[in-house]
């Protein structure tokens, strides 16, 4: 690794120096939701929260077969939708054909069934968010406001030194100060190519990966950048249970220090 850059020319320097490269490495780097045209993008994008493009994917083409507009799905019955999106393997289809039958009644509403141009308006939607309405600025009419930062994005920006900031709000303020605004969507669809096929969340396959002599945390990025487990708080007590005994000292000594050995004797 070369050293880490000090001054903030140097990390802006570095950062395009990556980019570049991630770049070359990922010159198909692209959207991977199906869709024809800005309504069909709106539509998958939110319909991808929670799930992943592959998914969305395999629901989209009967949905947007049987309602290719925003008139035909915003006249639609939320339940039929519904039935649609259960049939392509979508999970939570109840809310999300709610959702997207509402998002498809807003653009009829207020913009004559036309998806709109402006963060403030699409944000404005039923259900679009910035990052949704990011995703439909950059791919469809190729003017980002800023850098969609969903979980790829947020996990390689951190391990490739573009920020120390966990937050999205926060990551995304970073990433446009070290990029110029017509890197902000390729920025985004690179960085998602590469986590879903070299820096995986679990496991990144930093020996394969052509930016390791750049990156800061190469073949020790395992912790960095994932989300914190989750853990369940530990069930109450029964009242009258009888208490597990505490291991003794010794015991938990030797554990720790790698020193037990096998639970039953290996057969002869
Ligand atoms: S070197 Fe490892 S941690 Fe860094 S970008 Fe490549 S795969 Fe990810």
């Amino acid at each position: 690794m070369t050293a880490r850059p000090k001054t903030k020319a140097e990390r802006v320097a570095r950062a395009r120096e990556v980019f570049a490269k991630l770049r070359a490495i990922h010159p198909d780097a692209h959207c991977e939701l199906d869709h024809q045209g800005p309504f069909q993008l709106l539509v998958a994008t939110v319909l991808s929260a929670q799930t992943t493009d592959k998914l969305v994917n395999k629901a989209t083409p009967a949905l947007f077969a049987a309602y290719p507009d925003a008139r035909a799905l915003a006249a639609a019955e939320p339940t039929a939708v519904g039935e649609l999106l259960k049939k392509g393997g979508l999970g939570m289809y109840n809310q999300k054909s709610k959702n997207i039958v509402g998002l498809a009644r807003g653009l009829v509403e207020r913009h004559g069934g036309e998806v709109p141009r402006t963060l403030d308006a699409l944000v404005e939607l039923p259900g679009v968010g910035r990052k949704t309405a990011n995703v439909v600025l950059g791919v469809s009419w190729g003017t980002p406001e800023g850098v969609v930062v969903d979980t790829h994005v947020q996990r390689l920006s951190q391990r490739l030194g573009f920020t120390k900031n966990t937050d999205p709000g926060s990551i995304e303020l970073d990433l446009c100060a070290l990029f110029p605004r017509e890197d902000w969507d390729p920025l985004s669809h690179t960085l998602i190519f590469h986590g879903r096929r070299v820096c995986f969340a679990q496991r990144p396959a930093c020996a394969a990966c052509g930016v390791s002599d750049l990156c800061p945390s190469a073949f020790k990025a395992e912790h960095v950048g994932r989300k914190p487990p989750r853990t369940r708080p530990a069930p109450a007590p029964k009242v009258g249970a009888k208490k597990k005994p505490a291991a003794p000292l010794k015991a938990v000594k030797k554990k720790a220090a790698g020193k037990v050995g096998p639970a039953t004797k290996p057969k002869k």
